[in-house]
């Protein structure tokens, strides 16, 4: 059979991703699914005595009943003789049963559903936070956040739907047993009319399959074009062009609409033909019966009741099925992100850094991508409580040295020694935690004053002093008790609006709480208003010679009282001093400060 042909080699891979994940919890699935076959089963083989008793028959035996017949024999034997009375008991009795083991079946599968949603979540999770950042750079975010949001609702009806199939097999299989050993003849007219069916759903698995992957690849597209449009949303406003973006983004939301609705129509012609085909199997069956066979009517009505579920089972298996496929890309995609995340893992050591006493030191190292070479050569000592400026063209390698220096990017070759121990042997977060991160578009969260400086602590008096105390320290305490919401004012998007430098010293303040001994000053290439640039100036004296300071600098004014200048050029060092050292000794530097001056004045 063409479906059993494709589920078997296309969705074995399936399985063995929801096995993963669910473990035995799958046979217990398909196990309720048994049982609610078997008595439901039972509770139909009941209906042959029922109907002999109203053709007047006194003694019910179990002829008529093929195979079956066993049971009621078996019945016989136990004592019991079945009058109308007794088989409407045992009728009663298989369909309680039935329904109770319908409901906790039901009520597993939604059980194993949430569980497998919340797992898969989690891990993904997982893995993200572990994802190195070299693999992180060259990924896409849209798929990331595509992958992590609307897929993983995706995965949770493959699952749905994919054990609706399996189950509705489970169905199929136990009333073919309970036909076969009433009929054999008739069991091979279900087998026939399965056939049948096959040949009208095939086409439709196929463009189905298509469609939906269609639909997951204009959902990462869709996912990466809305992080864009929202990251650079001042640009295109300012620019006029956010009208042309969104008309980019239009066709996209027209073209997952239609290959939507297109998939949504294979399913509703699939509920559409299900009955009219059904009907028209039974009326064959019962004029082969009747005509061919010259068989009586009701000698066939049980056999026609198992025959009748099992159809309807097996149309059910095949309109999951299809559901299933409407989905299935999204299972393969999240299959491949999962493995992808697992192996852009970042590498990690097994030492604590629980201090930070002496300083970093670089011997000799390399850093490439892939097979581009960025960084090459590299020596530098950093002492602690001093402040390094990295200066030097777009391009040369500075931003790529100091992610080097914080392990975000392993080394090619040579070491980065962190109080004298190896950085490739620490753990990577308990050195991390040391850092903080301050770039010239300071990085504010949607939230409380307070949230954002401490990152989300507990509002204790002691944090609340601590607070306070950070504040100051970055000079923005004045202006944040002038709020009237003081601490609790609301910040981005929807709350205040900061200027620059109060943004700034935000971000500075949220690293002087974290208790940070390394800070990274990331001034962005934006030009700087002279305003900016003189707080921003304030900001980094007020922390000079109390934390280790590493500046990547574009405005050399800023790094004037740097006790080490390195100035790199094409991926190495080319001079390092302090800056009167090197306008004296390196004619590039010179002219550079040249430049600058000249550029303001
Ligand atoms: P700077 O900060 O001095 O402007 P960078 O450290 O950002 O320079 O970049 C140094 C070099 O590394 C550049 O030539 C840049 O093209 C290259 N580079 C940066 N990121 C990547 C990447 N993800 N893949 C390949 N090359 C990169």
């Amino acid at each position: 059979m063409i479906f059993l042909k494709s589920f078997i080699k296309n969705r074995f891979t399936a399985f063995h991703f929801f096995y993963r994940y669910l473990g035995i919890r799958v046979f217990f699935v398909l196990g309720l699914s048994l049982l609610v076959g078997f008595l439901d089963g039972l509770g139909l083989t009941m209906f042959l005595p029922l109907l002999k008793i109203a053709d007047g028959g006194s003694d019910v035996i179990g002829d008529g009943l093929g195979k079956l017949g066993m049971l009621v024999e078996w019945l016989n034997d136990l004592g019991i003789e079945l009058t109308l009375f007794t088989v409407l008991c045992f009728m009663l009795l298989f369909f309680t049963l039935k329904g109770v083991a319908s409901f906790y079946s039901t009520y597993y599968k939604v059980a194993v559903r949430q569980y497998f949603v919340r797992e898969m979540r989690l891990k993904l999770l997982t893995h993200l936070s572990n994802y190195s950042y070299k693999h992180f750079v060259s990924s896409d975010a849209g798929r990331i956040q595509n992958a992590l949001t609307g897929e993983v609702g995706r995965v949770a009806t493959a699952y749905t739907n994919y054990f609706g199939t399996l189950q509705s097999l489970v169905m199929v299989m136990v009333y073919m047993v309970f036909a076969f050993m009433v009929d054999w003849r008739f069991a091979l007219l279900i087998c026939a009319g399965g056939l049948l069916t096959d040949l009208v759903f095939r086409r439709i698995y196929t463009v189905t399959k298509k469609l939906s992957s269609n639909v997951t690849r204009l959902g990462n597209t869709y996912q990466r074009l809305m992080i864009q449009f929202v990251q650079n949303f001042k640009y295109l406003k300012a620019t006029g062009t956010s009208g042309d973006y969104a008309k980019k983004m239009k066709f996209i939301v027209k073209d997952i609409e239609s290959n939507n609705l297109r998939m949504s129509v294979l399913g509703i012609r699939i509920s559409a033909i299900r009955e009219p085909m059904l009907i028209g199997i039974v009326c064959m069956v019962i004029m082969v019966q009747v005509y061919a066979l010259k068989g009586s009517l009701s000698a066939v009505l049980v056999s026609l009741l198992f025959f009748y579920r099992s159809l309807a089972s097996l149309t059910a298996m095949q309109t999951n099925y299809n559901n299933f496929l409407s989905v299935s890309a999204s299972l393969d995609n999240i299959s491949t992100f999962e493995s992808e995340l697992k192996e852009g893992r970042e590498a990690d050591g097994i030492s604590e850094l629980s201090g930070f006493e002496n300083g970093i030191q670089l011997k000799d190292i390399d850093f490439s991508y892939e097979d581009i070479s960025v960084l090459r050569s590299i020596h530098l000592d950093i002492r602690k409580n001093t402040t390094v400026a990295f200066v030097g063209e777009s391009g040369s390698g500075k931003t790529t040295l100091v992610n080097v220096i914080t392990g975000l990017l392993p080394v090619s070759r040579g070491q980065v020694l962190v109080d004298d121990m190896p950085l490739s042997e620490l753990k990577l977060q308990s050195y991390q935690k040391h850092i903080g991160y301050i770039t010239q578009e300071a990085v504010i969260f949607n939230d409380t004053i307070f949230n954002n400086v401490t990152f989300w602590e507990e509002d204790t008096p002691e944090n609340r002093d601590k607070f306070w105390r950070v504040l100051k320290q970055a000079s923005i305490d004045g202006f944040v008790d002038q709020l009237p919401e003081k601490a609790d004012s609301l910040l981005g998007h929807g709350g205040l609006n900061l200027s620059g430098g109060q943004r700034q010293r935000i971000s500075i303040a949220r690293e002087l709480y974290k208790e940070a001994d390394i800070l990274i000053l990331d001034e962005a290439t934006s030009a700087l208003d002279s305003q900016t640039e003189r707080e921003i100036q304030e900001n980094i004296e007020l922390l000079q010679g109390q934390y280790t300071l590493l500046i990547v600098a574009h405005r050399l004014s800023t790094i004037k009282h740097a006790d080490t200048i390195v100035l790199m050029e094409n991926g190495t060092i080319k001079a390092t001093g302090d800056f009167d050292q090197l306008v004296a000794s390196n004619s590039q530097f010179k002219a550079m400060v040249e430049l600058q001056t000249f550029e303001n004045e």
